[in-house]
């Protein structure tokens, strides 16, 4: 009998579309975009050609790998939607976030600006829901992102969210790091949520 099939094939990475961006995160989003098409995973990516998003998507095609952009209309000129990988553009913000989810089997989140944190408070909070248990991995280069997990952290000792939400995700400060943990990542517990649930 050979191997088990990787039940990791295509990966949802969401981040800035700032070209102002630290060039160090610049550089970590190409080396992600690298690491993916090594590992032979697809990225799935918000379209874009700008910030951490094009440089993701460079990284990964340029290494030979398979890249699924999807944009929504408005922001094909401004998010300058790139030509040479496959790209679906649709008509909304809603449907972009939708169609990304249901096109990976995790998600990596890099540096980001407040898209950013809409696309993964949005995700976690469908986890936090039971609607997915698809893994979930911080990059978090210089604690970017240790000021949010403290936010999660006072909602989780104010009783607002239970303790369990704090195991939804893992957090890496190392590229090299990152598919790893999504492999690691071992949310099939008995009684976990399926992998692939509606979102309606
Ligand atoms: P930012 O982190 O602000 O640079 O945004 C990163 C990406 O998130 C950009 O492609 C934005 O277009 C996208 N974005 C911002 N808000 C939303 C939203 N409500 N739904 C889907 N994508 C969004």
């Amino acid at each position: 009998m050979g191997p088990a099939p990787d039940p990791l094939k295509s990966v949802c990475v969401f981040c800035g579309s700032s070209e102002a961006a630290d060039p160090s995160y610049l550089r970590a989003a190409s080396e992600l975009g690298r690491a993916l098409a090594t590992a032979g995973l697809r990225l799935v990516y918000g379209g874009g050609g700008v910030g951490l998003m094009g440089a993701t998507a460079r990284g990964a095609h340029e290494a030979g790998g398979k890249v699924l952009g999807i944009i929504p209309d408005f922001l094909v000129g401004r998010e300058r939607a790139l030509d040479m990988v496959e790209t679906v553009v649709v008509a909304s913000m809603h449907q972009r976030k939708q169609m990304m989810f249901e096109n990976a089997d995790a998600f990596v989140i890099l540096p980001g600006g407040i898209g950013t944190l809409e696309e993964v408070v949005e995700l976690l909070s469908w986890r936090r829901l039971d609607l997915h248990a698809k893994p979930v991995v911080f990059y978090n280069p210089d604690g970017f992102w240790t000021t949010l997990f403290a936010l999660f952290q006072h909602t989780v000792d104010s009783l607002l969210t239970p303790p369990e939400f704090m195991d939804s995700w893992t957090s890496v400060d190392r590229v090299e790091d990152i598919i790893p943990a999504l492999r690691g990542f071992a949310p099939e517990k008995p009684g976990a949520a399926p992998a692939v649930a509606r979102v309606t």
